[in-house]
C-alpha cells in the first residue's frame, strides 16, 4: 500500500491526490482519503484508481481543510470490499482521528480476539482496525500517548500516517520494514510512502522516517519520539527489487541504481550467451539494462506493454490473473525471429507470467530461450504487507531451478544469490548473525515472531 499525509496547506486533498497518483503502483484496489478543516473531518473511499476517482472536482470538494492523509489499498489481508479501504475514521473520548497504513501486523488476530474478549467490535477484516481499537481503550493522557500505546502491543511492519484534530503523526516499526519519508513543501510538512510522491508536488525531500521513530507535525512544527529499544533496523529489500518505484530513493539508495546494480551482478553470477537481453516490462527493465550493459549483449524492447492494464499480479483472483497476462505482453516478432533471447524478469512467484511471457517468445520465433531472474527464487511467503501467495503456490517452494526451468520451458535459467543481492544494494555480502534487510521470501528468516501464523497453516 502507499500512504501520505501533508499538515497545513491550502488544498490539502489536491496534493494529497497528486501524493496519491504517484504512489498508486503501491496498490490499485481502492484508495481514500480524510481531510480536516480545523473543525470537522471529511472521508472519500472509493474502488479502483486514484485518477478515475479522486481527480472529480465534486469528491475533492467534499475535503476541505489543509491537513489530510490517503490510502492507495492493495488487499494482503481482509480481502476487498469498502469495508476494509483505507484510511480508517473513528471518534474516541477525547476526539476524531484517521488512521492510514503501509504493512501488515503479525498478531492482529491474536490482539483482535483479546479486544472482541473485552467487548470490541470489528467493523473490517483488515489487519490495520486493531489500532483503532488500541488506541480508542488506552488509558493514555492524550493522543499521542494513545497512539504509542497502540503501537507497543502490535508486532509486524507499519508505517502509518495519522490525523487527530491536532496532529499529524507519522510512525515506523522498530524494524523500519516498510519505508516512509518526510517532505517539505515551502515549509508545510508532508509524509509519503516514497520520494516519487514528494517528486509529484515540488515537495523537498527532508529525510527517511528513522525506523521505530514516531514523528508528530503541529502548526508549532515536528517532534520526535523514539518509543521503543533500539534494534538493528531490517528494512524490506524487496521494495528494491521490485515494490517501489525506481526514480524513488529509499534509505539513501536510488531504486532505479540498485536495480540496475543487480542486473549488473545477474550477468556475472549468471552469465548467457545470447543475442539479445530482453526485459520483461515494466518491472524486468532496470536489471536488464545493467544485464546487457555488463554482458555487452544489445538490449531491445522485444515484449511490449500494454500500459492501459494494471499490474497482473494484483488483480485478486486466480482466473483474472490468467487473462491478465494476455491482455498486458505483445512479442514484437520483428526483434525476436531467429535471435537467441535472455529474458529479465524481477521475480518468479506463481510461475504464471513466466510461462506464458516464455510461449509468447517462442511462438513469436525466437531460437532459444533463456531467463534470468532478478532476485534469488521466493521460497516463503510475505507476512509484512506484500502479497505473496501460501508458500504452497510459489514455484521455487516446490521445485528445483531445473524443474522450474522445464515448467516454464526455457533453455536455461538462473537466479541472483542473497549475496549478489546484498551487493546489489552495497553490502558486501549478507550478515547472516544478523541480516542488514528484511529478506524472508527469499530466505524464510523472519525478522519478528509470526504470532497468527502459529495458530494458522500457512507456511506449513
Ligand atoms: P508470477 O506469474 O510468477 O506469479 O508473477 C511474477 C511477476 O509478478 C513478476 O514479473 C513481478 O513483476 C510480479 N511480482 C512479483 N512479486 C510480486 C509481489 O509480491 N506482488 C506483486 N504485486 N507482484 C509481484
Ligand atoms: Fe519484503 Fe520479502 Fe520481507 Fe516481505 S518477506 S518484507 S517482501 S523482504
Ligand atoms: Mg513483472
Amino acid at each position: 500500500c502507499g500512504v501520505f499525509g501533508i499538515f497545513g496547506k491550502s488544498e490539502a486533498a489536491s496534493l494529497c491526490t497528486l501524493g496519491l497518483h504517484a504512489l498508486q503502483h503501491r496498490g490499485q484496489e481502492a484508495a481514500g482519503i480524510v481531510s480536516y478543516d480545523g473543525k470537522q473531518f471529511y472521508v472519500e473511499r472509493h474502488a479502483g484508481l486514484i485518477g478515475d476517482t479522486f481527480t472529480k472536482t465534486s469528491v475533492l470538494e467534499r475535503l476541505p481543510g489543509s491537513r489530510a492523509i490517503g490510502h492507495t489499498r492493495y488487499a494482503t489481508t481482509g480481502g476487498g470490499g469498502m469495508r476494509n479501504v483505507q484510511p480508517f475514521y473513528a471518534e474516541y473520548e477525547g476526539g476524531g482521528f484517521a488512521i492510514a497504513h503501509n504493512g501488515n501486523l503479525t498478531n492482529a488476530l491474536t490482539v483482535q480476539k483479546a479486544l472482541q474478549k473485552r467487548g470490541a467490535i470489528f467493523s473490517s477484516t483488515s489487519d490495520t482496525e486493531t489500532f483503532l481499537h488500541l488506541i480508542a481503550m488506552s488509558e493514555g493522557k492524550d493522543f499521542l500517548d494513545r497512539f504509542i500505546d497502540a503501537l507497543k502491543q502490535v508486532e509486524g511492519a507499519y508505517s502509518l500516517v495519522g490525523l487527530s484534530e491536532k496532529k499529524l503523526i507519522g510512525a515506523r516499526d522498530p524494524l523500519g520494514i516498510r519505508p516512509l519519508v518526510l517532505g517539505d513543501l515551502d515549509g508545510s510538512y508532508i509524509l509519503a510512502s516514497e520520494t516519487c510522491a514528494l517528486d509529484i508536488i515540488g515537495a523537498r525531500y527532508v529525510r527517511d522516517i528513522k525506523a521505530g521513530e514516531v514523528v508528530v507535525i503541529t502548526g508549532k512544527g515536528i517532534e520526535s519520539h523514539f518509543p521503543f529499544a533500539p534494534v538493528p533496523t531490517r528494512f524490506c529489500i524487496f521494495e528494491y527489487v521490485y515494490f517501489a518505484r525506481p526514480d524513488s530513493n529509499l534509505e539513501g539508495r536510488n531504486v532505479y541504481d540498485v536495480r540496475k546494480r543487480i542486473g549488473e551482478e545477474l550477468a556475472l553470477e549468471s552469465p548467457c550467451d545470447a543475442d539479445i537481453v530482453v526485459p520483461v516490462p515494466d518491472s524486468g527493465v532496470p536489471a536488464a539494462i545493467g544485464f546487457a550493459q555488463a554482458s555487452g549483449i544489445p538490449f531491445e524492447l522485444g515484449i511490449i506493454r500494454n500500459h492501459y492494464v494494471g499490474r497482473t499480479f494484483i488483480q485478486p483472483s486466480q482466473s483474472i490473473r490468467h487473462m491478465g497476462v494476455k491482455l498486458k505482453h505483445n512479442p514484437n516478432r520483428k526483434m525476436i525471429e531467429g535471435k537467441r533471447v535472455v529474458l529479465v524478469d524481477d521475480s518468479i512467484v506463481r510461475g504464471t507470467t513466466s510461462q506464458k511471457i516464455v510461449q509468447l517468445v517462442r511462438d513469436a520465433g525466437a531460437k532459444e530461450v533463456h531467463m534470468r531472474i532478478a532476485s534469488p527464487p521466493t521460497m516463503s511467503p510475505c507476512f509484512y504487507g506484500v502479497d505473496t501467495p501460501e508458500k504452497a503456490k510459489l514455484l521455487a517452494s516446490r521445485m528445483s531451478i531445473e524443474d522450474m526451468a522445464d515448467f516454464i520451458k526455457v533453455d536455461s535459467l538462473g537466479f541472483l544469490t542473497i549475496d549478489g543481492l546484498y551487493r546489489a544494494v552495497r553490502e558486501p555480502q549478507r550478515n547472516g548473525e544478523c541480516p542488514q534487510f528484511c529478506d524472508a521470501c527469499f530466505t524464510g528468516e523472519y525478522p519478528t515472531r509470526l504470532m497468527d501464523q502459529e495458530v494458522d497453516s500457512k507456511i506449513r
